[in-house]
């Protein structure tokens, strides 16, 4: 399940590239009047393991975070990792509450600018902290995540495909079963919604716009850019604030070709995440590929906490230096698609 199913942003997503429909476009919302039913649970939208290998690969890796999970983790005294996860469900409100309270007793929470300032050097990371984001930009994460994020005053940044906020069932349903492997359709948040969330506390970033593999786009510039910039563009419109941001779909190492850091570079953003485990070394982690640990609601807390902890770092130190020409700061260009 986790590799398979949980792991969804490392697979190998249909290559296809489809204009989103016309409906999922910003301040249009449920107007479709073919509407089923959205998943509330999580067991609606995360499928099971398929097949022999892959139960046999969840049950070995489930047994063995386990027991590793179960060891007393080392202590560190500084240090910086950032988690991120998709969705929380509505019966998954009080796992995802456990899982804060567990990792508020291990450190502090840091908002994105000052994640980013201690990864370029500015801010010392003196202590023990952790950096939230959600991607792809379900409802669930305002309905549910938020109001427990302000109970315990976490910040955390919701990265969102904009081609697909505000979608109806239809183009939900696209998302979730074509796009990203869900089983079942989840809800995408509303541009208002998004627009009420932002300050204090939390911000929303650019997860691009159609949530393509950039595998697919390096050979087209035109589409890479408005992917990356036009993402920005549409959300500082509809929020009204600078998106500084951006977490790029399926963010596997493999995946940052340097057309694609160039473009993030050049439509001005200041930092991106990716998807691939590691820790944060400032001045030394491109800040252009950030690593972060997946994690989502329904995992046992001793795996969680074993993420949390540093483990599965090893070797994957996240990029130690910017690719190329983008080692030099320039100002950066206006975030509008040529
Ligand atoms: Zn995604």
């Amino acid at each position: 399940m986790f590799v398979r199913h949980l792991n969804h942003e490392t697979r190998n997503p249909p290559p296809s590239f489809n204009p989103p429909p016309a409906a999922s476009r910003a301040g249009e919302i449920n107007r479709s009047p073919e509407r089923g039913r959205y998943a509330n649970e999580w067991r609606q939208a995360v499928p099971p393991p398929r097949g022999l290998l892959q139960r046999l690969r969840h049950i070995l890796r489930r047994t063995s975070l386990s027991f590793l999970g179960g060891l007393q983790p080392v202590p560190e005294k500084n240090f910086l990792r950032l988690l991120y996860c998709h969705y929380v469900f509505d019966d998954q409100v009080k796992a995802f509450e456990q899982i804060l309270q567990v990792l508020k007793g291990i450190g502090d929470f840091v908002n994105t600018d000052t994640c980013v300032d201690m990864l370029e050097g500015n801010r010392e990371i003196k202590g023990r902290f952790f950096h939230l984001s959600f991607d792809d930009g379900f409802r669930n994460i305002v309905t549910n995540a938020v109001p427990v994020l302000r109970k315990y005053g976490i910040p955390a940044i919701l990265f969102v495909p904009t081609s697909w906020a505000g979608a109806d069932w239809q183009g939900a349903k696209r998302f979730c079963l074509e796009k990203t492997g869900y089983s079942g359709v989840v809800e995408m948040a509303r541009w208002e919604e998004l627009k009420r969330l932002t300050g204090s506390g939390m911000e929303v970033g650019s997860h691009t716009k159609n949530h393509l593999h950039w595998a697919d786009l390096s050979q087209d510039p035109d589409l890479l850019w408005e992917e990356v910039a036009g993402s920005k563009h549409l959300l500082e419109k509809q929020l009204g604030r600078e998106c500084k941001y951006l977490a790029w779909p399926f963010g596997a190492p493999v995946d940052g070709n340097p057309l694609f850091w160039e473009s993030v570079h050049k439509a001005g953003y200041r930092a991106c995440f990716g998807a691939c485990r590691g820790s944060v070394q400032p001045q030394q982690t491109c800040k252009y590929a950030i690593p972060r640990h997946h994690f989502e609601p329904q995992w046992p807390l001793s795996h969680i906490r074993f993420f949390a902890s540093g483990h599965m770092e090893g070797g994957q130190q996240g990029l130690t230096s910017l690719p190329g020409d983008l080692e030099e700061e320039t100002t950066p260009t206006p975030s509008t698609a040529p």
